[in-house]
């Protein structure tokens, strides 16, 4: 495989770049195949009219890159944002590929876009554009439960989403799992519960495993746990918060949290429940009342803290900014927050890099189970739920009975009670996160790999080469 040593422009380039410096690792496959697997299958490009509230048109344009079909549907959520571009689709798409392979969903990659800024335009041209983009896709083969499947990304949410479904529906009346056709749904049109906080909390249980060992806490010069270390963290959306809130319930202090307007700093540590209470009634960060504020939010990121968490866009962490940074552990919430020069320079000065399609890998572990549950028609806690607290409970009178003694109301309400979907959801993304951590740091390891992203690339191309010669899939 050629190894590309330029710093590339594209994000496809950058992927393909990490793709080819961990298949120098990989074992000998039949000429072609990392070839194959490295392409991107297809991309559905389509511009279309959508009214704005003056009566006039506006031509919008849209992406869709399906990576790779060696599994169906293809997975990725859908990006909105003015500077969507092909290339970057691709990218995403790419990423969504070995992000699905980590962590071992069956899914093949995608990514949508449409360029469009959802947080000012009117929601009525969002709504129009998301339904006319919908139609576009389906009119094209390229969504459906078993064909492609969206889900939210930067710029979008539970709301686009429920227009996707409504629309998938409205054209397809009679199929019966309709609603599998998108994930990310609101819990009232066929969502899952904790598929909203998924990444953050996916985020969360990656960094504490990471946190737990006690070996590369020395070599950081950290110690374990998540108690009582300061985070920095880039973006203040759907990964961001949440990323924030759960670290905080653990006892992290969070320094600094920023959107694209600007960086709050507080080193005693914001209140992130107060911060995003602010963000929520004002719809922006600007004014809310902590010891410093940046109108940049790029200088937030070399302050001094524990753990930097990107969770907002890509190549935020450069050449330039990453000999200045000062955390020991950078935590790729977002897609592609690290040029591969910056990560260069990190891993030269010890910094731990927490790869992205690893860590943010939660939110489409959980839109897996949310598909589940959408095509068996039936959420995971219905068939077992009472079942489970009529057991614990003949437990408990059974221990009541050999100790002859008797447990209050309230402990055996808390001993009896039986799973909700929320606890099957959260263990089994507690589950995934940890797996796949373990997976990537014993390959890291075992096989002396440069870094913990090489390592888990080369885990993704090992799964998906299997794949391609195990389903007969490659010629
Ligand atoms: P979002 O739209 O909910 O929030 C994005 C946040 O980033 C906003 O607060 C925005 O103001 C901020 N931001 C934008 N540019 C910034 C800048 N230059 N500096 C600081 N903040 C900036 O998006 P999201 O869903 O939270 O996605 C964030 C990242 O996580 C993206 O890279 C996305 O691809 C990735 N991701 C999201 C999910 C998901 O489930 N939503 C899953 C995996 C990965």
């Amino acid at each position: 495989m050629p190894h590309v040593s330029h710093s590339p422009d594209s994000m496809f380039e950058r992927v393909c770049q990490r793709f080819d410096e961990a298949a120098r690792f990989a074992p000998d496959y039949p000429p072609g195949l990392l070839e194959q697997i490295k392409a991107c299958n297809a991309v559905l490009h389509v511009q279309f009219p959508v009214r704005l509230p003056d009566g006039s048109i506006r031509v919008v344009e849209g992406y869709r890159a399906q990576h790779s079909h060696h599994r169906l549907p293809c997975k990725g959520g859908i990006r909105y944002s003015p500077n969507v571009t092909r290339e970057e689709v691709m990218g995403l798409a790419a990423l969504m590929t070995y992000k699905c392979a980590v962590v071992d969903v069956p899914f093949g990659g995608a990514k949508g876009g449409i360029c469009l800024d959802s947080r000012h335009e009117p929601a009525e041209v969002v709504e129009r554009a998301t339904r006319r983009y919908t139609a576009e896709l389906a009119a094209k083969n390229f969504i459906g439960p078993g064909i492609d499947v969206p889900a939210p990304d930067y710029g979008s949410g539970e709301r686009e989403m429920a227009w996707i479904a409504d629309t998938y529906r409205a054209l397809n009346p009679t199929q019966l799992d309709a609603y599998a056709c998108v994930t990310g749904k609101p819990l009232s049109l066929h969502g899952i519960q904790g598929r909203r906080e998924a990444t953050g909390l996916g985020v969360f249980y990656g960094l504490a495993e990471a946190l737990d060992d006690p070996g590369e806490m020395r070599r950081l010069g950290l110690t374990t746990g998540i108690d009582g270390k300061r985070v920095i963290i880039q973006g203040f959306g759907n990964v961001g918060y949440h990323a924030a809130k759960f670290l905080r319930e653990a006892g992290a202090v969070i320094v600094s949290v920023s959107t694209h307007e600007g960086a709050v700093l507080d080193p005693q540590g914001l209140d992130v429940e107060d911060v995003h209470r602010y963000v929520l009634e004002t719809g922006s960060l600007r004014g809310y009342p902590a010891p410093q504020w940046y109108s940049d939010p790029a200088a937030a990121l070399v302050e001094p803290c524990d753990i930097l968490i990107p969770a907002a866009i890509e190549e935020q962490i450069t050449a330039d900014n990453a000999p200045r940074i000062q955390a020991r552990i950078v935590a790729e919430a977002a897609n592609d927050p690290t040029t591969p020069e910056a990560e260069r320079i990190l891993l030269g000065r010890g910094v731990f890099v927490i790869p992205d399609i690893y860590l943010n890998a939660g939110g489409v572990t959980v839109s897996y189970f949310e598909w589940l549950k959408n095509l068996s028609h039936v959420s995971f806690d219905r068939m077992s739920r009472r079942y489970q607290e009529n057991a614990n409970a003949k437990v408990i009178e059974a221990i009541e009975a050999l100790t002859e003694s008797r447990l209050s109301d309230e402990q055996r309400a808390r001993l009896t009670r039986g799973p909700d979907e929320i606890d099957f959801v959260q263990a089994a993304l507690a589950d995934t996160m940890v797996q796949a951590y373990r997976a990537i740091y014993r390959t890291w390891r075992e096989r002396g790999l440069p870094s913990l992203r090489t390592a888990a690339f080369l885990i993704a191309i090992e799964k998906v080469a299997t794949d391609y010669l195990t389903l007969g899939i490659f010629p």
